[in-house]
């Protein structure tokens, strides 16, 4: 018997199957590989294994998201980063591991826990049982088709085409103004003009920037009309982008009184408006070109991203329409989603999923409902932003970022910002953990 049924033993499922257990309930964890079949990124039949790089990003909890998020995972016994922390290599300040290592002695634990039971199986359908899908971005295509059933086709994405986004702060707005085309929507576009010089050696810069190739099993990559890279489009002449993306008509600059020759738009991205979104940037440059020729726009020059562009293979639902905020499927509700299917992005942010999937399951099974982690923990922005905080028109997967929390109060001088923002998540963290307030005057409370 089960209480509970994991599809998907990466990432996502390894950490949910590993707290449900630790909290008493059954599960049945069912793995395709090691069943017969595989992915096209995977290499062994090991449960989380990283299919690329064997780095979790920064592990600096002062100042970065991820590292951050890292802590507050420790803080709630993840099982990914305990495994992380005792396979790490040394990175700098970043948490790099052994990835073999790390694989190995994650399947061991979930092995030997005697609440799970490991099934090396494919599943093709929905279940009817609770459960938590976390198959990840390259979910088994019956499957992948069942959710698409479901959710509707529309709301099933098998490709990625990742557009940068901006910290609104960082946008210079003397040079940048807000307005929509034909002054119809009000406020909801960033516009940054470009004269024709500009304009051309922006182009010149596309044609010329360093690309990433598709691997072998990705080169069916499709190009929908509407998401092309912006490089593609670049290379179909010197006017296409003005006549697509770059559209100048209709957007008068108030400091000219006229339209400019072009201008790169950008839209809010999440509903706290501190995200913008470069409308029409999807794009296969690599990232250290993207950062260095998107910041010749003007307006942009000091562009900070939270995320720079990219397409890839990668299955992800429209969760902020599909799901509640217990990433529960609406429509089904005995159906939870987690990991990077959900529309989350890396390794860190799908394990994170998966451990806040199961800790809502626990609470459901124990016939209680767990309020989601504060939206100023790096856990609940993240979490937030899937279920509900993005744009679900133009949802595209996400790492954890700042940008993702409530704005930090003015006051806070820019050096001292991401120390604020830590600082506030930790305290919000634990007060949700129900752990006692810090001491005034006191650093808020770190992990053990
Ligand atoms: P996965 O870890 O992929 O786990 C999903 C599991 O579900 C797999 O074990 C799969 O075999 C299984 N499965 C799928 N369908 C079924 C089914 N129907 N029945 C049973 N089992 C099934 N992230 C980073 O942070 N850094 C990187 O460098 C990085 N590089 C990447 C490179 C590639 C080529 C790809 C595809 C992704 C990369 N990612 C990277 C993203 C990374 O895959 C995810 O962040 C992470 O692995 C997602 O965790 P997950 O648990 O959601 O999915």
């Amino acid at each position: 018997t089960q209480d509970i049924h994991i599809i998907g033993g990466g990432l996502a499922g390894s950490e949910a199957a590993w707290q449900l257990a630790e909290a008493g309930l059954k599960v049945r964890l069912s793995e395709m590989r090691g069943g017969g079949d595989m992915t096209p990124a995977h290499e062994t039949d090991r449960l989380a294994e990283m299919v690329c790089s064997n780095s979790f990003r920064s592990d600096d909890a002062e100042n970065n998201a991820v590292g951050l998020l890292h802590q507050e995972m420790r803080r709630l016994g993840s099982l990914v980063l305990g495994a992380a922390d005792a396979t790490k290599v040394p990175a700098g300040s970043a948490l790099a591991v052994d990835r073999d290592e790390f694989a190995a002695r994650i399947t061991q634990a979930i092995e030997a826990h005697p609440n799970i039971t490991i099934v090396r199986e494919r599943i093709d359908a929905l279940p009817d049982h609770p459960c938590i899908i976390a198959t990840g971005p390259l979910t088994g295509s019956a499957l992948a088709e069942a959710i698409a059933a479901e959710t509707g086709k529309d709301a099933l994405a098998f490709f990625d085409a990742i557009a940068p986004i901006v910290h609104g702060d960082s946008i210079d707005m003397s040079v940048a103004w807000k307005a929509a085309r034909w002054g119809k929507g009000g406020d909801d576009y960033i516009n940054c003009p470009l004269t024709r010089d500009q304009y051309h050696a922006f182009v010149d810069a596309l044609n010329s920037g360093e690309k990433t190739e598709f691997k072998e099993w990705e080169k069916d990559t499709p190009y929908f009309e509407g998401c092309m890279p912006i490089e593609v489009m670049a290379e179909r002449g010197p006017e296409t982008l003005r006549f697509g993306p770059l559209k100048g008509v209709g957007l008068d600059d108030p400091k000219t009184g006229r339209w400019p020759y072009a201008c790169v738009q950008l839209r809010q991205d999440n509903a706290g408006g501190t995200l913008w979104n470069m409308v029409g940037f999807q794009t296969k440059l690599k990232h250290g070109a993207q950062a260095d020729i998107f910041r010749t726009i003007p307006g942009l020059e000091k562009a900070e991203f939270a995320r720079l562009g990219g397409i890839h293979r990668n299955s992800f639902i429209r969760s902020p329409d599909l799901l509640d905020r217990q990433l529960r499927l609406k429509s089904r509700p005995n159906i939870r989603f987690a990991g990077q299917i959900t529309g989350c992005e890396g390794y860190v942010e799908s394990a994170a999923i998966g451990l806040i999937a199961a800790r809502f399951a626990i609470a459901e099974a124990r016939g209680e409902e767990l309020a989601p982690p504060p939206n100023l923990s790096a856990l609940g922005a993240l979490l937030g932003h899937i279920t509900g905080d993005a744009n679900a028109e133009t949802f595209q997967p996400m790492n954890v970022n700042f940008g993702l929390m409530p704005p930090l109060p003015e006051r806070f001088r820019k050096a001292d910002r991401k120390k604020a923002y830590t600082d506030r998540a930790r305290a919000a963290l634990g007060e949700w953990l129900g752990e006692p307030a810090p001491a005034v005057g006191q650093p808020a409370a770190v992990d053990a």
